[in-house]
C-alpha cells in the first residue's frame, strides 16, 4: 500500500534528485501493507495516505488492523476507518502491543475517550492488545512479532510463511526463532546512512544474509534511494519495494 518512511518520498519542499524523479518507482507513500486470503483483509497499519491507498487500490473492505506502532506515520490515517465503518456496518478490531494502544488512546482522545461527538463522527474502534501467541484472522494465520525500533519494542507480524517487519532497529533472539523458514521478508532499510532508530542498507542486507529468507523485499524507503540506482547492486534474492506491489502465495 505504500513503501516511503514517514515523509513519503517526494518529501515536501525537497529539491533532491529522488524526489524530483519522474520514475514512479521512486515515488512513496506513508508504508503500509495489506493481507488478504479467502474473504478476509487484514490491514498492517493506518498510515497518513490511507485513504489515497485504498482510492488507488479500490480496497472496500477490512476485517482486521494490526499496529506494529503508535508513530503518525503508521496511524494518522486512523479517521478513514470510518468510511469502512459505514460502509460495511461493523466495528473494525484494532491489535497492538500495551504500548502501542496506550499511545493511540493518549493521541486520539476524541476516539477513545469520553464520546464528545456524536452523528457517526468517531471511528468505531473495538481494541485488543497483542499477545505472544498465534491468531488466526479468517484463514490468515499470524503471528506477532517483538522488534527493536530504537528503545521501543514494536511489532513485526508473521503471516504464515511471510513475515513484515518496518521500523526495525534490531531483532531480538527470541524473535529470530520466529523468522526460521521464510519465503517471503519485507524489512524496513532506511537509507544509506547511520539511523538511531532504523536499519539502513547495509544493516538490512545483513539481517537478510542471516534470517535466508527465499525473497527480501525492502521498505520504509527515504529519498537516499533512487530506485534504478540501488536496485543494480542489491542482492539477487534482495529487491526495493514499489508502492502497489501485489504478491501472491
Ligand atoms: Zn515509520
Ligand atoms: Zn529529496
Ligand atoms: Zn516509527
Amino acid at each position: 500500500m505504500g513503501t516511503g518512511t514517514s515523509t513519503g518520498v517526494p518529501s515536501l519542499c525537497c529539491t533532491c534528485e529522488v524526489c524530483q524523479s519522474e520514475d514512479m518507482r521512486n515515488k512513496r507513500l506513508r508504508s503500509s501493507i495489506l493481507v488478504r486470503k479467502n474473504g478476509h483483509t487484514i490491514l498492517v497499519d493506518t498510515s497518513t495516505d490511507l485513504r489515497q491507498q485504498c482510492l488507488r487500490y479500490d480496497i472496500k473492505n477490512i476485517d482486521t488492523v494490526l499496529y506494529t506502532h503508535h508513530h503518525a506515520d503508521h496511524v494518522h490515517g486512523i479517521d478513514e476507518l470510518r468510511s469502512f465503518n459505514f460502509f460495511n456496518k461493523t466495528a473494525i478490531p484494532c491489535y497492538g502491543n500495551q504500548n502501542t494502544l496506550d499511545n493511540l488512546r493518549k493521541n486520539f482522545g476524541y476516539i477513545f475517550g469520553k464520546a464528545e461527538q456524536i452523528g457517526g463522527g468517531i471511528p468505531q474502534i473495538i481494541p485488543h492488545t497483542l499477545e505472544d501467541k498465534t491468531y488466526q484472522f479468517g484463514d490468515i494465520s499470524v503471528t506477532p512479532l517483538d522488534i527493536q525500533h530504537g528503545n521501543l519494542i514494536i511489532n513485526g507480524f508473521r503471516f504464515h510463511d511471510c513475515a513484515y517487519i518496518t521500523d526495525c532497529s534490531g531483532i531480538p533472539n527470541h524473535t529470530m526463532e520466529k523468522l526460521k523458514g521464510l519465503k517471503l521478508l519485507v524489512l524496513n532499510a532506511l537509507g544509506f546512512k547511520d539511523h538511531a532508530t532504523h536499519f539502513n542498507l547495509s544493516q538490512a542486507l545483513e539481517a537478510a544474509e542471516i534470517i535466508k529468507a527465499e525473497r527480501t523485499i525492502l521498505t520504509h524507503i527515504n529519498h537516499q534511494f533512487d530506485f534504478e540506482k540501488v536496485s543494480k547492486d542489491l542482492p539477487d534474492d534482495v529487491e526495493l519495494a514499489i508502492d502497489g506491489m501485489r504478491i501472491k502465495f
